[in-house]
């Protein structure tokens, strides 16, 4: 393991130079964001995207659902790249995978993959095995987005605010507003703030801005938030279930910001949102201090990040939250 060569960074930079490769040369790209998209997911392929439209390129970015995009991230397709999944064509000349741990993670639009002339993958998630024919896969960065941003470097790509804006709402996102961050990142930001990126303007939509029923919606889904104090090992478990009944008085955004105040509560290393997705299917996100969440995804089925990670589990909420417990207590 000596040679430079075999070091997994020289692999991603191998990759990046393939991908800008692929993405230079390409006339009609198609970019897929993961199913319930987040600002790292959309921006990356919305950032991709609106280089590769101005170049000339026939360009469409989709998702496999929800039917439209989450409101408060439509402000970054400004060229209206967005399609819904029906109008992603069946055989894709150039497929491009932005923030997708698994091939799952893609939803409806997977069967796009196999049918596909050529595949790239840019993603961050340990969890994620790598699949696609280029794979910029780099578990070290913060965000997709920094990898994007590698990317639309090797390819010579102007920068400006429009392009800026998308990556950093994934940098900033993923990173929970830079504090897992590394010197790099902030490099990119500082980057990304020079080329005209309006912090204040990206991130209203995103963070600032809700309507005043979410107040109330939020407050019940805290009423009943439950402290475990010996699960995970005694390190401790603070959990909420959002219903379909609460989950309709959110925006589904709004949702997947429940766990990031759970997660604040002092007692417990690791948060779990039960979201009701289904009769009897639960979407689960987890943040953790120190308890390594991925793995107790992928021992579910699920996959993620050390301290952010997700699964989608069939039962009763009582019972998906003790099946959890039982591989945290591991
Ligand atoms: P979330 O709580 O939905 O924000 O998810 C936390 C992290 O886990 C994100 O990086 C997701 O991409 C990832 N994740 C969530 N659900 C899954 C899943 N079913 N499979 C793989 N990764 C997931
Ligand atoms: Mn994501
Ligand atoms: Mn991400």
């Amino acid at each position: 393991m000596s040679a430079a060569t075999d070091s997994p960074e020289t692999d991603v930079a191998t990759a990046v130079a393939a991908a800008a490769e692929l993405l230079g040369s390409a006339r009609d790209v198609t970019l897929l964001a993961h199913v319930q998209p987040d600002a790292d997911a959309l921006g990356s392929a919305l950032a991709l995207g609106t280089v590769l439209a101005r170049r000339g390129a026939q360009v469409r970015v989709s998702f496999g659902s929800p039917a439209g995009a989450p409101e408060s991230l439509r402000p970054l397709d400004a060229l209206g790249l967005l399609v819904p999944p029906d109008e992603v064509p069946a055989a894709p000349d150039l497929l491009v995978m932005c923030d997708t741990a698994a091939v799952e993670r893609l939803g409806s639009l997977a069967d796009r993959l196999a049918a596909a002339r050529a595949s790239l993958l840019i993603d961050h998630h340990a969890s994620n095995p790598g699949f696609g024919d280029v794979q910029v896969l780099d578990p070290s960065a913060e965000a997709t987005a920094v990898l994007v941003h590698r990317v639309l470097t090797a390819m010579g790509a102007a920068i400006d605010a429009t392009v800026g804006a998308c990556l950093y709402a994934g940098l900033v996102t993923d990173t929970s507003g830079f504090r897992r961050a590394g010197p790099a990142a902030h490099r990119m930001a500082a980057q990304l703030l020079e080329a005209g990126v309006d912090v204040e303007a990206v991130l209203r939509p995103i963070s600032d801005d809700h309507p005043f029923s979410w107040l109330g919606a939020l407050a019940d889904v805290l009423h009943d938030a439950r402290l475990d104090p010996d699960a995970a090992g005694g390190l401790g478990l603070v959990s909420a279930v959002v219903p379909v009944a609460l989950m309709e008085r959110f925006r589904v955004e709004e949702v997947d910001g429940v766990v990031d105040l759970l997660r604040t509560a002092s007692e417990a290393d690791v948060a779990v949102v039960a979201k009701q997705v289904g009769p009897r299917r639960w979407s689960l996100s987890m943040r953790s201090r120190t308890v390594d969440v991925a793995a107790a995804a992928v021992a579910l089925g699920g996959g993620g990040h050390p301290r952010a990670a997700g699964v989608t589990l069939d039962g009763e909420p009582a019972e998906v939250l003790d099946r959890l417990k039982a591989v945290l207590g591991r």
